[in-house]
């Protein structure tokens, strides 16, 4: 395995838990001698998909005792405003934030307590020749190039994956990689008194503004991580604002409350470096029975939906029930696994584009709050027959490719609706009613 990062060390345990011997890979120092890394994220929302996968691993417990519930958004609107938006209509349908750090310490941990799994820190993949008996793996160590020889490589190395590269040299390999044109910079938002709710520790909070968004997850000790994303070059963006007026008017003028909540906001900002986004879409994710991705490396997505760890989570899962059904023949096992996961991970990469629209254009928008109370009354109503989008990708495991088509029955279903109702035509509404039932009735 290559990369001891979030998919990495779960899926080291599901393979362990088989009865593979799994030696792990990994550029960095061990997580666990060191201060967490900067310039990352280093809060993640884990919703139903992850939590399903870590239930599964038997690790759900203890990651939990590290995490704080966020309920819903609290949306800190340009005029100064406050709004408060649930996530879902009960309340198992809430989010979990967790440090990155956390995570991966109680992961790693994990795996390691597995007979059979070994780590090795410090050795980064720089060369993998697929075509011989055995795979063929060098790494740069601090005592020079180690060749490793294995009968399978699991490439779980992030969305800049030396194992992808690797294995799709000479290949009539699919490669297509989207920067987005913003960044972001991390932000440390310090508790609040008990009652602010401009802190809340329970709630996601987010900053729209025009050319600009904020996202901050709270923590177990009640502070805020905060990220804030802007463009990365032109006027207000990464690329121009580097002095201390700069980037206190800007900040001033499109996110009115920050200052009081993060006195030093301005010395954070100009002493965070920027980190980038990508969206990587791939195809083939296996070589034979020899090579094979997972998580960011073969499907990384832009984090407006919350969904790259959790998706990677879902990939261990759905690779350990491949190998489940296919238990002598690897190469099967691969091949079933891609036809599983991609058609869903491109959808998922779709979404998480268009969601970064969402949250910085439409959230403040009092069309777009009308549509989302439209769409969770209907839930309350009608139940698992009106399922919102946003619930089908956060709170369920329903594959992302079906909730995206079954969104889109809904929403047509609610344009009808809409029409009845400005029609005013009382009898219109009820055929319609009784037609959104039938429509939506077991999809
Ligand atoms: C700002 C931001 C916010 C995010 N928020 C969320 C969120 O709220 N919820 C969510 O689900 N997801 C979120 N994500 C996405 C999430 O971080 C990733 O999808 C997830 O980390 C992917 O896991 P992975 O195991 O595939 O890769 P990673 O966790 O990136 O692990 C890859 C590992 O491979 C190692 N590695 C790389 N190259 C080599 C090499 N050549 N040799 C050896 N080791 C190597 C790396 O050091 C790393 O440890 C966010 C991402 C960003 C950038």
């Amino acid at each position: 395995m290559v990369g001891a990062g979030l998919s990495g060390c779960l899926m080291a345990v599901l393979l362990a838990r088989r009865g593979c011997r799994v030696r792990v890979f990994e550029r960095r120092s061990d997580p666990r001698s060191r201060a967490a890394d900067h310039g990352r994220s280093i809060n993640l929302g884990l919703s139903r998909r992850g939590m399903t996968a870590l239930r599964a691993a038997g690790l759900l417990d203890e990651v939990l005792a590290h995490a704080a519930p966020m309920r819903g958004r609290v949306v800190h609107l340009p005029d100064g405003g406050l709004g408060f938006q649930p996530y879902g209509t009960s309340d198992d349908q809430i989010l979990r934030s967790v440090l990155r750090n956390d995570l991966n310490t109680v992961l790693l941990d994990a795996a390691e307590a597995m007979p059979g799994v070994r780590f090795e820190f410090d050795a980064k993949l720089t060369a993998m020749d697929k075509s011989k008996a055995t795979v063929e793996c060098l790494f740069q160590t601090a005592g020079g190039v180690r060749r490793v020889l294995s009968e399978t490589v699991i490439g779980s190395d992030g969305a800049f994956s030396t194992v992808r590269a690797q294995m799709h040299r000479g290949e009539p390999a699919d490669y297509h990689q989207e920067f987005l044109p913003w960044g972001y910079k991390e932000l440390s938002i310090e508790a609040g008194p008990p009652d602010e709710r401009r802190t809340d520790p329970e709630a996601l909070h987010v900053w729209p503004a025009d050319g600009g968004l904020i996202v901050a997850h709270p923590n177990a000790d009640r502070s805020l991580t905060g990220t804030i994303f802007l463009p990365l070059a032109g006027p207000d963006s990464f690329e121009t604002l580097r002095t201390t007026e700069a980037v206190s008017s800007l900040l001033a003028d499109r996110f009115p409350d920050l200052h009081r909540l993060v006195p030093d906001v301005v010395e954070q900002f100009l002493s965070q470096p920027v980190g980038h986004l990508v969206t990587v879409r791939t195809a083939p994710w296996h070589h034979d029975d020899r090579v094979v991705l997972l998580g960011d490396a073969c499907h990384a997505v832009y984090p407006f939906y919350g969904q790259g760890m959790n998706s990677a989570f879902e990939d261990c899962v759905t690779l350990d029930g491949c190998l489940d059904r296919n238990p002598d023949d690897w190469a099967a096992a691969f091949a079933e696994y891609q036809a599983i996961r991609k058609p869903n991970t491109d959808v998922l990469a779709d979404l998480s584009a268009e969601n970064f629209i969402e949250l910085r254009d439409r959230l403040a928008s009092p069309l777009f709050l009308a549509r989302k109370n439209a769409d969770l009354a209907l839930n309350r109503i009608l139940g698992n027959r009106w399922v919102p989008l946003y619930t089908m990708i956060s709170h369920t495991t329903t594959p992302y490719a079906d909730a995206l088509r079954r969104s889109r029955r809904q929403n047509t279903t609610l344009a009808w609706l809409a029409g009845a109702a400005a029609t005013g035509t009382a009898a219109a509404g009820a055929v319609l009613l009784r037609n959104l039932a039938r429509r939506v009735k077991g999809k």
